[in-house]
């Protein structure tokens, strides 16, 4: 008896360690025997406003893992629409299952019942695994969920802002390393051609950048390399090439100790989430080689501020003018981790604190 105690303390010891870890408000486990549904949803703070962000639906190898994944970039969402000015707090959430297989339109709807339950307080859209089609089941159930498709009155796929966003970054990061934003004649790799990736390239054509691209489908890179005169190399070869800046647009967790002595550029800026494996290891890492890192929340956020300007009446101009801003926001976070002696994404991050906790004041008032 003692023993089974012991053990259920320690388990509940760790789930709570994770989240106090963190400083989560919410965490919800979602069960349906007869859809077969299995999700959580984080909601990590809500003083700047309910918390949005999508839900995901992976594979997870342990329930652990899942929920280790939804505690971190729910925390994210937080400091992406803090840092970016919106009325937005942060959450996330994952549906355990295989999104190819496990899905269907009982299982989307019930997991829409749960988000209805949250009275707002959570807000859900797409993320990897998850199609407009899955919006629209949700739709039917909450009203709580957005980034609906264009047809629906919704603002459409969020991926052209959130190569804007991420572009402007990359030109604050220019200015800061060579004096002009210019990208002219600048050696840069786009590591994925996915959706963000493709309008990225795009974008940087135009600039007449000289651009080198790898992803895993050939097909996909064959079609961005003729349209824009990007050369293609291997996945492992990215990391050596001799570039001024890197743009990681695929996975996370690409900055890691493997990589680090192989980068060769001036610039990291890139659309993928979490791009350093240990915020703590790697962005001290990067300030001690010389590399100037924007940090990937707030370089990345045109997709939410593109969601966001959904709740308050959509306007596609008003979406961008606000991502135009994220090049001030970075050039102002270089400056305050040069003033602190503290890495970009550290500085960034307490940027973002400091704007929720002054908000949180205000409110404690009438
Ligand atoms: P996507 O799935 O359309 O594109 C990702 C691409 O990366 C795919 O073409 C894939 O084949 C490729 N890829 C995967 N592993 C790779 C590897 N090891 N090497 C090279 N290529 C690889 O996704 P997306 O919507 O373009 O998003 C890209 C990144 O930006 C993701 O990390 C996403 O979380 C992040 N992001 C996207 C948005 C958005 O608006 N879509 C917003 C914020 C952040």
């Amino acid at each position: 008896m003692v023993e089974i105690k012991e053990v259920e303390l320690k388990k509940e010891n760790s789930i709570f360690g994770q989240i106090s870890e963190y400083n989560h408000e919410k965490v919800v486990f979602c069960h349906d025997h007869d859809t077969g549904l299995k999700a959580i949803i984080g909601i990590h703070n809500t003083v700047l406003g309910p918390a949005l962000g999508g839900t995901r639906m992976w594979t997870y190898a342990s329930d652990a893992e899942a929920l280790n994944d939804v505690l971190r970039l729910s925390r994210g969402m937080t400091y992406k629409a803090a840092i970016s000015g919106l009325n937005l707090g942060g959450g996330k959430a994952v549906i355990i299952g295989d999104a190819k297989k496990d899905k269907s339109e009982a299982l989307m709807r019930r997991y829409g019942r749960f988000v209805k339950n949250l009275n707002g307080a959570y807000i859900t859209a797409e993320d990897v695994g998850t199609t407009t089609k899955d919006m629209e089941y949700i739709k039917m159930e909450t009203d709580h969920v957005a980034g609906l498709p264009e047809s629906m009155g919704g603002s459409g796929d969020p991926s052209p802002v959130t190569a804007y966003g991420t572009y402007m970054g990359m030109k604050a990061a220019a200015k800061k390393a060579y004096g002009s934003d210019s990208l002219e004649g600048k050696k840069i790799s786009v590591q994925g051609v996915g959706h963000v990736g493709g309008y990225l390239v795009e974008l940087l054509a135009k600039e007449n950048a000289q651009i080198f691209i790898t992803d895993i489908y050939e097909d996909r890179l064959r079609e961005i390399s003729n349209k824009y005169g990007a050369k293609v190399v291997g996945m492992d070869e990215i990391y050596d090439l001799d570039v001024d800046i890197y743009s990681p647009c695929a996975l996370g967790a690409t900055i890691n100790d493997n990589t680090l002595s192989r980068l060769k550029c001036q610039i990291i800026a890139g659309s993928a989430n979490n791009q350093l494996r240990e915020e703590e290891v790697h962005g001290p890492a990067l300030v001690e080689k010389g590399i100037i890192y924007a940090p990937d929340f707030l370089i990345n956020a045109g997709g939410l501020i593109n969601v966001y300007s959904e709740l308050i009446g959509y306007n596609r101009e008003s979406a961008y003018a606000q991502t135009e801003r994220i090049y001030g926001y970075t050039l102002d976070i270089f400056d305050l981790a040069e003033k602190e002696g503290i890495h970009n994404q550290l500085a960034a991050m307490k940027m973002a604190e400091k704007r929720i906790n002054s908000i949180s004041k205000i409110k404690s008032r009438y």
